[in-house]
């Protein structure tokens, strides 16, 4: 069945109980999903569940428990595989998000494959968590950051990109969609160019897993991340992809426990991939609860997803295209589920409050983008945007209100 005859039916909706709840006794409208989704409600009983049955410390256990906590652990690290296509298991790293899997190989294929001198391509329309743990990793190993600059429609200037390659090049990190301007980047050419010069390639993963299928293999990428929060599974747990080739290279990120084959003072030998990078007791129910989700999002199916995602899009854009004053930021040829935008002179900030009196969940600010605020020349936008529950009816409340708030300015 199509997914928004599904809608129709409410039977998804249903999947998640914070849906049903009221706001200042308004209904919910949550249109902030690029920040994090809401959890179905499979996803909170599995992690209900492993506490009270199955929770025991993972992998160094003899007992019962240990052992089915572990292979819950390993069989979301295969779920997590296959979600993205990895070739093998090993090439999961489980993270605490994005953020950490980006502080991961900043730290560790800096310090490993880098020197001073080096450059990092990045691009101006990167979230804070892909510009600070490079700037930090710039500062300690003395490497420098060349940035792609991003057009007034919003993509980025890939003639600019192919010029900003020397022989100094030697990683390209790039977000695969704009948790800002909602723009797909066109990751697969990207990486071409960049290995046409020999050059591995990073990407951030967060605001792309919800919505279309990813296939790490058939990009062939270096390394992929995406948070586990952001598709509606738990918060702090995430996935890092990286090739065999370049885990086996780096060096661990983190030092303890699990992340060990043997210690002594003299000398430490490290784990084999995966458990390399997985230092200290990980997030085992995280992981189990995470894969719940991903079965779910496959259950469903990311291209009815990412169709269904696109109608409310294309719905959205119209509808505010319409309202006097408004002006969306970011016009790409390609675009996600995000639409970011300002009504007139009226602060994000306010609009953004007085949406939420609406029952209007809604992000303002630079949405830890202030590069790229800089580079659009504005403070901050409001920002719907959208998942596979939301509905048309929610564009049209939140048409309503912003046209509601513009007249009372
Ligand atoms: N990259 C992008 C594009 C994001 O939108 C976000 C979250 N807003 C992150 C990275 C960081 O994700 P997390 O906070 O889950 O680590």
């Amino acid at each position: 069945m199509p997914i928004h005859n599904m809608m129709m039916n409410n039977t998804i909706r249903e999947d998640f109980p914070i849906l049903q709840r009221t706001v200042y006794s308004k209904p919910l409208v949550y249109l902030d999903n690029a920040a994090t989704t809401q959890k179905p409600r499979c996803v909170v009983e599995k992690i209900t569940d492993e506490y009270f049955n199955t929770n025991a410390n993972i992998h160094r256990g003899v007992h019962f428990l240990s052992q089915q906590a572990t292979e819950a652990h390993e069989a979301a690290r295969r779920t997590a595989q296959r979600f993205i296509n990895a070739a093998r298991p090993e090439e999961i790293i489980f993270t605490r998000g994005t953020t950490e899997a980006i502080n991961l190989v900043a730290s560790s294929f800096v310090y490993e494959m880098m020197s001073p001198g080096d450059e990092v391509i990045l691009t101006g329309m990167e979230h804070h968590s892909n510009i600070v743990p490079w700037q930090i990793q710039a500062a300690r190993s003395r490497i420098t950051i060349q940035v792609i600059p991003v057009t007034e429609a919003g993509e980025l200037d890939m003639a600019a990109f192919e010029k900003l390659f020397s022989e100094k090049t030697k990683l390209v990190s790039v977000t695969h969609i704009s948790n800002v301007l909602g723009t797909v980047n066109p990751i697969a050419e990207i990486i071409r160019i960049a290995h046409a010069r020999g050059v591995p390639v990073f990407i951030d993963g967060a605001q792309a897993v919800a919505h279309r299928q990813v296939d790490v293999q058939a990009l062939d990428v270096d390394f992929y991340a995406f948070s586990g929060h952001k598709i509606y599974g738990p918060t702090g747990i995430g996935v890092l992809y990286g090739k065999e080739k370049w885990l086996d290279r780096i060096p661990p990120y983190q030092g303890g426990g699990e992340m060990i084959a043997s210690v002594s003072f003299e000398k430490t030998k490290f784990n084999d991939l995966p458990f390399k990078f997985e230092a200290g007791t990980p997030d085992y129910i995280g992981s189990t609860a995470l894969a719940i989700a991903l079965d779910y999002v496959s259950d469903i199916g990311l291209t009815a997803i990412g169709r269904h995602e696109n109608e409310l899009l294309q719905y959205a854009t119209e509808q505010l295209s319409n309202i006097d004053g408004l002006r969306i930021i970011g016009h790409a040829q390609e675009k996600s589920g995000v639409i970011s935008f300002l009504a007139g002179t009226i602060h994000p900030y306010d609009m953004g409050m007085l949406l939420d009196r609406l029952g209007i969940a809604v992000r303002t600010g630079h949405h830890c983008a202030e590069p790229l605020m800089r580079i659009m020349g504005i403070d901050g936008t409001v920002r719907a945007s959208f998942a596979l529950y939301n509905t048309k009816e929610e564009i049209d409340a939140l048409t309503a209100g912003i046209e509601r708030i513009r007249k009372m300015f």
